[in-house]
Parts: C-alpha cells; sequence; structure tokens
C-alpha cells in the first residue's frame, strides 16, 4: 500500500488496523483481523524503513499495543487518550458527539445534539464514566475486559513521530524517554567497567547514560540523570559502600530510585544485605559475581519478564 501510494503520487498515507480487543467494533469487521504477533513484525519493518527515510511520502503508523515493561517506562507517553486530551470529538449525523473511534455504533458518547442544544449525557452511556480521567493507563476502552499477556491497549490514534497537528501541538514526542533501559554503570576498575560497557552496548534495550567512577559519582549521577538500572560495583575501597549510595539514593529519591544491581567478588555482610533490602525492597535486584555477557543478559531479561508478567496495570 505504502509503494502504491507513492506511485499514485498521493501526499501521506495514515493506517488503521482492525485487531478483536472485545470492543463493538468487533461484531461489523469480518474476519480480517490480525494477531499481535504478527502486527509487530509489520510494524517494525515499515517503522525502520521510515525511520531510514526509505519511503517518500509521511507514513502515519499506530502502535496499537505496546510490552508493558515499555509502557511503565514512560506512562505518560504511551497513555495518550483523547478522551484525555480532550483533543478531537466526532460529531456524528444523528447529533451524537462522542470522543473514542472505537465506541462508534454504540449508544455510548459524552453528548447529544437536538433541538438546537447539546445535552450532556449524564446517564451510564457517557462514554468517560470508565476512564480513570486523571491516571495514567492502557486504553480503557479495549483493556477493561481483556488482558493480552504481556502486551496493553495504547490508543487507536497513538501514532508515534506522527505530523498531526495535535500530536505537535502537545508536544506529545516530547513526552517519552525512550524505550531504552536507561542505565548507570559504577566501577573503578577499567577492566571490569568496560567488559560491562561493551557487554551491555551491544544490546537495543540498553542505553548507558553514565558511566561512575566512585561512591559519590555515583549517587550524584544517580539523582541527576535518574536512570532505570543502576550497575554498581559494592565495594569500592572507600568509606562509602553500596549500601551508602542505596540509602541516600533513597533519601533523595524516595520511590524514584533505580534497580540495583551489586557487583561484588566477595560476600556482601549479611547485615548489610538485609538493610538494603529494607530500604528499597524489590529495587535491589541481584548480586553479580561474574562479569559474563550470559550473567547480564540473563539479569535484563529476567527483569523485563518481571516488568512483563507480574506488573499489574
Ligand atoms: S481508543 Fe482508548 S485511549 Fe483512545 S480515545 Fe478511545 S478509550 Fe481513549
Amino acid at each position: 500500500m505504502i509503494k502504491l501510494a507513492e506511485e499514485l503520487g498521493i501526499e501521506k498515507i495514515n493506517f488503521h488496523n482492525l485487531f478483536k480487543t472485545g470492543i463493538p467494533r468487533d461484531h461489523f469487521t469480518g474476519n480480517i483481523d490480525i494477531s499481535i504477533k504478527d502486527w509487530f513484525e509489520v510494524k517494525e519493518e515499515i517503522e525502520e524503513k521510515v525511520e531510514n527515510n526509505e519511503y517518500s511520502i509521511p507514513v502515519r503508523i499506530p502502535s496499537s499495543f505496546v510490552t508493558k515493561d515499555r509502557f511503565i517506562r514512560n506512562p505518560e507517553y504511551y497513555g495518550y487518550c483523547t478522551c484525555k486530551t480532550k483533543s478531537a470529538l466526532l460529531v456524528h449525523p444523528n447529533g451524537m458527539l462522542r470522543i473514542c473511534p472505537l465506541l462508534i455504533g454504540t449508544p455510548y458518547g459524552i453528548a447529544k445534539y437536538y433541538d438546537n442544544k447539546i445535552v450532556w449525557d449524564d446517564s451510564p452511556t457517557n462514554e468517560l464514566r470508565g476512564i480513570q480521567m486523571n491516571k495514567n493507563t492502557p486504553c480503557a476502552t479495549q483493556y477493561k475486559h481483556n488482558k493480552f499477556g504481556k502486551y496493553v491497549p495504547v490508543c487507536c490514534s497513538f501514532k508515534p513521530k506522527q505530523n498531526e497537528k495535535i500530536w505537535q501541538e502537545l508536544d506529545w514526542e516530547s513526552k517519552t524517554t525512550g524505550d531504552k533501559i536507561r542505565t548507570i554503570i559504577a566501577n573503578n576498575d577499567d577492566n571490569e567497567k568496560n567488559k560491562i560497557v561493551d557487554i551491555l552496548n551491544k544490546r537495543k534495550d540498553i542505553e548507558i547514560v553514565a558511566v561512575a567512577k566512585s561512591p559519590e559519582d555515583t549517587y550524584d549521577k544517580i539523582v541527576e540523570l535518574k536512570p532505570e538500572m543502576v550497575f554498581a560495583k559494592y565495594d569500592f575501597g572507600t568509606s562509602m559502600n553500596g549500601l551508602d549510595i542505596v540509602k541516600k539514593s533513597k533519601e533523595t529519591l524516595n520511590n524514584d530510585i533505580p534497580v540495583f544491581n551489586m557487583i561484588s567478588n566477595t560476600e556482601i555482610p549479611k547485615d548489610e544485605m538485609v538493610e538494603i533490602i529494607q530500604i528499597v525492597g524489590n529495587k535491589m535486584n541481584t548480586i553479580i559475581r561474574e562479569q559474563t555477557e550470559e550473567r547480564y543478559n540473563g539479569i535484563i531479561e529476567d527483569y523485563k519478564e518481571y516488568l512483563n508478567q507480574f506488573i499489574k496495570l
């Protein structure tokens, strides 16, 4: 379709897709729905080509779903909902005023126009009733009664990097820090540090935002950059150790502290570990003894798996 649109001299192309997500539209869209797995393959191929400027026309493509770990990373960005931004209204010929396009064909709306006046719908068919207006959530219409494993549905109008006026006016692209796990590596042993940097740089889902060489520097960078994850040497041989980094970070950032992975070739004293866990709970992720690709990849995959399987949204 994109190639055809280019050949025909069409100025831009905009895609909608038809999933079965337990919404009224399911009943009149026949059997042309696509699976989430197939959709991700197509979408990623097209997005990559858009990114590489391989098309001569703008392509507006919906995300439709994201993995939970991505949603958790940028809830404001992925929580886009036209009902919440109040940025569009569907005015139907029968006088129905509605915001959510997925409710077309239902009695749900926000108001009705008749006798030259607009009457707000105060009944249970007001479409905003099922939406937590001040909370960043997956698409309420699709997620209320349905679950999709590690995926959550996002707004059908959520089309990253689109040129639509409203997307630009709301400056929506500025609401994301990106999908990568923003990471700090803290180690004063250059060999060990370089090895970790090399391992993590190979991964597409990690962004190393800083490298720190002392516990004080680690704390400063955690506060300044607010990473999602830290790989820190536990004992730098100075008066401040891993426990102190955790304590100070918690005092300053409270729940915004990162997930900690402590690197230590020796046993960390039990009472110190207990104290760390008391302070940060499940933000203390693991202790690393060997600097191998397998170990680091395992930690990151386990962490993502945890977010995708066990976090309730
Ligand atoms: S599709 Fe979902 S997120 Fe978009 S307007 Fe409707 S309820 Fe909101």
